[in-house]
């Protein structure tokens, strides 16, 4: 993933903060009720822990040593209803704070998803796709573990500690100052565990993204795996990830949780201490023991809380480097918006003209130099080029899926520049060389083309794209699943599909890729003769790998290295025999118009 940040930064002072901020900013609103909620139950849990340490004074002192047995009662049941009310309390909360955080992480999966489908194809040309996707699974989480830590951080363990403390130094303040005396060596260690733990939690996060995005990629392409019989160089690879992702998870483990012997020295210590100094007391003042009893179970029970929020930083640094992926991702901008003022394009018969368009993908790396020519209203315009000369380029460019570094294309006279993009897209059917089908029934694949097709039409389109006899052959006709988990079709029934999606699509402007791989007879006659009714009536611009689509078209652009050498009808290229285009046709023994790479070949050993 080139773009979201690799560095190990530092979280700068005040960035877990801020990201909080940002996060109620963007959500807050919308769980206000929920948070009061949950605020409510975690005080009460609170309460009633400080509660339970400060009637200790009352069952030592009034039961046992003044043996006041009129009082059983009342403390008895002010402990049950403290219990109870804690019970239901803690219920409360964790079912209100998961409630919440599992709506977070839908939400954000969502603006995700949304946001991601908006990004430029360059963001897609170099970010990796299975470690995207990873990336992504691992990290929403960070949202929600940010605020639910920061929430249960405060109102629960803040508040107790607070409670517990203020009950201790009621109870005897001086052994209150002999109990916090842990505090700053907690605070010191916690400190130094932090700043290894932001390493190996990145570290971490990053192997794991790179560990399934092998698996994906590798099942991907399982055929190239299994032909190339990669099996025991993946194996080995994989083998070194996971056991990198192992060690790094084992250091997490080790370096997080070494807070805990610390702590748990220091607890034993400062208990240690309070007892023999209360013992001290008790035998040299004769103090009544309650107030020393109720004391050690206040410390006692501090001890939970204090740990956590010793840890607290840990965590929500943990949490932000998490949440700070998501948000490097969500403030990409998407690139090329509309131009400020752009109106929706009206296409009449559907011309395309390229003036003067010069492209690079990356800066000083031209790919298109000043191409010009017409795709005439309802023609067909056939570009023809090895490979790499730019057609699929052009073929992008008509969809505006990147900005032109000069010149224009006009549709029908209008700039595309000052156009909206989905106004544009709408005219537009693009059938491409590799048909793709999505998740979901035949039916659906084809409505793809256009969400409010009547089933009517979708099935008119499947007879036009000559799909409708294999398709009655499923097992539930327009209702059977294809995509990942459905059924296989062949590359020609896949086609025949992408087809009827373009046909029912009733766009203007037709851009099509001719597959290159070969089909067989049968299959291709068929796609041949769907492709020619699709293109009936449509301004096409088509990259030709078929001699019989170049030699029917009319107008061929051939292209050579970004730029058009040649362009006319068959009869006007053919005629000079010098020509690129004459001298494929004199080689196109074979089918392919690739074979354009060995006519200039052949024509720089004639020279
Ligand atoms: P063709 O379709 O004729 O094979 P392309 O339009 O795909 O040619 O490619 C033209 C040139 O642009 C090639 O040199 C190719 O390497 C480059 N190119 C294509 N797509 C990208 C991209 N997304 N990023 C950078 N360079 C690209």
């Amino acid at each position: 993933m080139a773009q979201v940040d690799k560095e190990q930064r530092k979280p700068e002072p005040g960035e877990i903060v801020a990201v909080i901020k940002r996060i109620l900013a963007e959500n807050g609103r919308d769980y206000m009720g929920q948070y009061a909620l949950a605020t409510v139950c975690l005080v009460a849990v609170a309460a009633t822990t400080a509660f339970s340490a400060w009637i200790m004074r009352d069952i030592i002192d009034e039961i046992f040593y003044r043996e006041n047995y009129g009082l059983v009662p009342y403390i008895c049941g002010a402990i049950v209803a403290a219990f109870a009310i804690r019970g239901v309390a803690s219920y409360g909360q964790a079912v209100i704070l998961a409630k919440i955080g599992n709506n977070l992480v839908a939400r954000y999966q969502q603006r995700l998803f949304d946001h991601l489908m908006k990004l430029g194809l360059d963001f897609y040309s170099s970010a990796r796709s299975g470690q995207l996707a990873a990336q992504i699974s691992q990290n929403v989480t960070g949202i929600r573990d940010m605020l639910s830590i920061t929430l249960t951080s405060i109102a629960r363990d803040a508040v107790s500690l607070i409670a517990l403390v203020a009950v201790m130094i009621m109870q005897d303040p001086l052994l209150s100052v002999i109990g916090l005396l842990i505090g700053p060596p907690l605070v010191y260690s916690v400190n130094y565990l932090m700043r290894r733990l932001r390493r190996v939690t990145r570290e971490s996060v990053e192997v794991n993204s790179h560990l399934f995005g092998a698996m994906q990629e590798t099942v991907q392409g399982i055929s190239i795996v299994k032909a190339f019989t990669m099996e025991e160089q993946l194996s080995a690879k994989m083998a070194d990830l996971a056991a990198y992702a192992e060690n790094r998870a084992n250091r997490i483990a080790r370096v997080s949780e070494r807070l805990t012997p610390i702590t748990e020295m220091l607890a034993g210590l400062a208990i240690a201490g309070v007892i023999a100094y209360a013992a001290y007391r008790a035998a040299s003042a004769g103090q009544s023991p309650g107030s020393v009893f109720a004391f050690i179970t206040a410390l006692l029970l501090a001890y939970d809380p204090a740990r956590r929020l010793a840890r607290v930083q840990v965590n929500l640094e943990r949490s932000l480097v998490n949440a700070r992926m998501i948000y490097e991702l969500l403030d990409m901008e998407p690139p090329q918006r509309d131009a400020p003022g752009a109106v929706p394009i009206e296409v009449g018969t559907g011309g395309v003209a390229f003036r003067d368009v010069s492209f690079s993908y990356a800066p000083d790396k031209p790919v298109l130099h000043d191409v010009s020519f017409d795709a005439g209203p309802g023609k067909v315009t056939a570009i023809v080029g090895s490979s790499g000369a730019g057609k699929s380029t052009l073929v992008a460019l008509v969809q505006r899926f990147y900005d032109l570094d000069s010149g224009r294309i006009e549709i029908d006279g209008q700039d595309i520049a000052h156009v909206t993009k989905s106004s544009l897209r709408a005219k537009i059917a693009y059938v491409s060389q590799h048909p793709y089908l999505f998740e979901g029934t035949i039916r659906e694949n084809i409505r793809y083309g256009r969400p409010d097709a009547s089933d009517a039409e979708i099935e008119e389109a499947a007879r036009l794209a000559n799909a409708d006899d294999f398709i009655a052959r499923t097992a539930f006709g327009y209702d059977t699943l294809v995509g990942e988990n459905g059924v296989t079709l062949s590359g020609g029934q896949r086609q025949r599909l992408s087809i009827a999606r373009a046909i029912v699509r009733n766009a203007p402007i037709l851009l099509l890729d001719e597959a290159t791989s070969a089909l067989d007879n049968e299959s291709e006659a068929k796609v041949q003769d769907a492709l020619e009714k699709v293109m009936k009536e449509r301004t096409t611009i088509v990259i030709a790998h078929r001699l019989s689509t170049v030699v029917n078209a009319d107008t061929i652009v051939v292209m050579e290295e970004g730029r058009v050498v040649e362009k006319g009808t068959h009869r006007d290229l053919i005629v000079d025999p010098a020509g690129l285009y004459a001298r494929f046709h004199r080689l196109q023994g074979e089918r392919s118009l690739e074979l354009v790479d060995d006519a200039r070949q052949a024509g720089e050993t004639d020279a």
